[in-house]
Order: structure tokens, then C-alpha cells, then sequence
């Protein structure tokens, strides 16, 4: 299956610029806040486009101005990674689709842990005692049961493109996160460690992947740093891949990068386009 893939936003939870940091790439962000410059990174999240459907994995606090900006008029998925507010806060504004009668029902995937969550969250649409008088969204909750253990592999059947979607799960700080495979290509993000059964079983079968990295330090307590990032991305044998979820520590400029990446990897920015054939 033909689809294009873009990076809506590839920033970690505060964006860059971050409000009142006064770093050497946030000043200059701030200096030049147009949508041209690639260190500006709204929040992470990705849209993925085939035979006229589109699908949004995560829907972040920018979520309105990433789908304006890439001038989506309509949504047929959503799926989710994890209950984290950088990831699901653009939830309510899904609804807007759902004003023009045109557009049926959209499909929300969430991880079934995070159901409760989203009933407490979005009581005002979801849920039995619905008080919302407005346009409610359109929305289908489809949950996906939580994998029994960090070495099992569970699916699920996507509608709106007709496939089957492969997906894990495993421990970002205390919260659960799913990374999902769709055919070739792998959408893995805010991880640190992944079980090594895990990636035995995917060792092979990744021909892309759009995986996050959070800086080229040495160590960061819950996300997997940017070399990290390249070992996992070797031990699957992915050759090409495009890093997101990146923090203000990384400048895309600086022209050091290109030694700090391997061949076939590299830096993902706002509005990046990857036609890929899952
Ligand atoms: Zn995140
Ligand atoms: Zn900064």
C-alpha cells in the first residue's frame, strides 16, 4: 500500500520554542518564528494519507494548527500511543470535522488503560450521560486491549485503509505506550527500552520508521536519546528512518549533525513529507 506520511509536529512535550527558555535555539526561534525554520517543533505527532483517507496518530495540543497548516479538510482515524497530555490534548478539536455532514463517524483507537481517562477527560461527548448541547464529534471508540505482557505482539484491522496494524506495548515512566507497525513501516515513539523479545520478533520486517530521540546527550530518564535511538534502529535492521519527538538541545542547523547521524537517518521537521509503500 502507497501512502504519504507527515510529520504534523516533531517536537517533545513543551514544543520549541519552549515559553521563557532563553537557550541558544529557542532565542533564535523566537527570533525567527516562521514555519520555514526547522527548529520550530510544535508537538509530535503524524499523519498518514492513502487512497483518499487520512489518519492521525496522537492528536497533540497543536493538533488544529498542524492539520490547518497541511490543509487537511477531512479525518477518518485517529489512533493513540499514550494518555500523555502532549499526545491526546487536541482530542476536543477533532469535533470541527464533524460540523460538516459530508464526513461519517471517525474511528478513535485508544489503548483500553486509557479509556477511563478519556470518559473522565471528555465526559461532555463521551460516555452515557452526554450534557454537551453542542455539535458533538462523530467519533467510533475502538479500544485495543493492552498486550499481556512487553514481549507480546497483538493487531488490530484499520478500516479506513483495509489493513491489519501490528502493535506492542511497554513502559515510558510509569505510563503504558503503543508503538504500531503498519506492514514495512513502524511508528515508535517516547520509549527508552524496548524488550529484547520484542525486537526479535521485528528484527527484519522494518523497512522505515519515524521513532523518536530526544537529544544527542548521554542520558535522559525517559526518552531514548538520539544515539540510543540508532542502535535500536541497527539491532532492527532499519536502514532508514527519521527521528522525532526531539527536544531544544538539538539544533537542526548546526552543521555537526551530519557526523552524529547514521546513513539513512535523520532529522524530522514540522511539515516533512516521506511517501513510503507499507
Ligand atoms: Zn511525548
Ligand atoms: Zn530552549
Amino acid at each position: 500500500m502507497e501512502a504519504r506520511l507527515r510529520l504534523l509536529g516533531t517536537g517533545s512535550s513543551a514544543g520549541i520554542p519552549i515559553l521563557g527558555c532563553s537557550c541558544k535555539v529557542c532565542c533564535s526561534c523566537k527570533a525567527n518564528f516562521s514555519s520555514k525554520n526547522k527548529n520550530i517543533r510544535t508537538r509530535s505527532s503524524l499523519l498518514i494519507s492513502s487512497g483518499g483517507k487520512n489518519l492521525v496518530i496522537d492528536t497533540c495540543p497543536d493538533f488544529r494548527y498542524q492539520m490547518l497548516r497541511e490543509g487537511i479538510d477531512h479525518l477518518d482515524s485517529v489512533i493513540y500511543t499514550h494518555i500523555h497530555f502532549d499526545h491526546i490534548s487536541g482530542f476536543d478539536d477533532i469535533r470541527a470535522y464533524s460540523f460538516w455532514d459530508s464526513y461519517s463517524t471517525i474511528d478513535v483507537y485508544i489503548p483500553d488503560m486509557m479509556y477511563e481517562l478519556f470518559l473522565t477527560r471528555y465526559s461532555y461527548f463521551l460516555g452515557k450521560n452526554i450534557s454537551y448541547k453542542g455539535t458533538c464529534p462523530r467519533v467510533a471508540i475502538r479500544k485495543l486491549p493492552t498486550p499481556k505482557t512487553c514481549s507480546s505482539i497483538l493487531s488490530f484491522h484499520l478500516d479506513c485503509f483495509d489493513i491489519d496494524v501490528e502493535y506492542f506495548c511497554f513502559k515510558h515512566s510509569n505510563t503504558d505506550v503503543f508503538a504500531y507497525r503498519f506492514g514495512r513501516f513502524l511508528y515508535l515513539t517516547d520509549f527508552k527500552y524496548l524488550d529484547s523479545k520484542i525486537v526479535d520478533q521485528l528484527k527484519g520486517k522494518i523497512d522505515f520508521a519515524v521513532i523518536s530521540g530526544i537529544n544527542f546527550k548521554k542520558e535522559h530518564f525517559i526518552h531514548s536519546t538520539i544515539d540510543e535511538t540508532q542502535e535500536l534502529l541497527d539491532k532492527l535492521q532499519v536502514n532508514k528512518a527519521v527521528i522525532t519527538h526531539i527536544c531544544h538541545d538539538v539544533d537542526y542547523y548546526d552543521p555537526d549533525n551530519i557526523h552524529r547521524l547514521k546513513s539513512g537517518v535523520s532529522l524530522g521537521y514540522d511539515g516533512m513529507s516521506v511517501d513510503i509503500n507499507m
